[in-house]
């Protein structure tokens, strides 16, 4: 019998900021994550509660400290721009994959309305592939933006 197990977990921590310009403190944030995992199958899995925590605790830490590292320079106001590149970088596979899901849906979707053999549905799928990728990368982006905002950072 499979068991499915959750866990939330958030953190708050003190981290290292430094910019560019010279300025060097250190910023404190609060990180949210969430986990989850299976146990059951052929091996009982005793600790898949336990890695459920593991997984949002992790996460939560990768949260906050990934806030401190793009917020704002409070001295020149910059953000790191390579570390948002890689950031977005790392969020862009999982939006893919709600991206893929919404064309699969899209595609289906029309072709099981209109009952009719043409590329209609393809184009749409391709175009709801588009549309979701982007809503869900960019509503990442914009959350983590005003979280990174509402770091504060002290100088050290
Ligand atoms: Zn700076």
């Amino acid at each position: 019998m499979a068991t499915h197990y959750e866990a939330s977990s958030t953190v708050e921590t003190t981290f290292p900021f430094e910019c560019a310009c010279g300025f060097s403190g250190e910023g404190s944030a609060v990180g949210e994550g969430y986990g989850q995992s299976q146990s059951g199958g052929l091996f009982e899995d005793h600790h898949a509660e336990s890695k459920a925590l593991d997984d949002a605790e992790g996460k939560a830490w990768a949260d906050a400290i990934s806030s401190v590292e793009l917020a704002p320079c409070p001295s020149c106001g910059q953000r790191d721009g390579a570390k948002w590149r890689a950031w977005i970088q790392s969020r862009l596979l999982p939006s893919l994959g709600w991206g893929i899901l919404g064309g699969v849906l899209g595609t289906v979707g029309l072709f099981l309305m209109r009952q009719e053999m043409d590329s209609y549905p393809l184009v749409v799928g391709a175009a709801s592939f588009m549309t979701v990728t982007a809503l869900v990368l960019g509503h990442q982006v914009a959350r983590k933006r005003t979280r990174s905002a509402g770091v504060i950072i002290t100088a050290r």
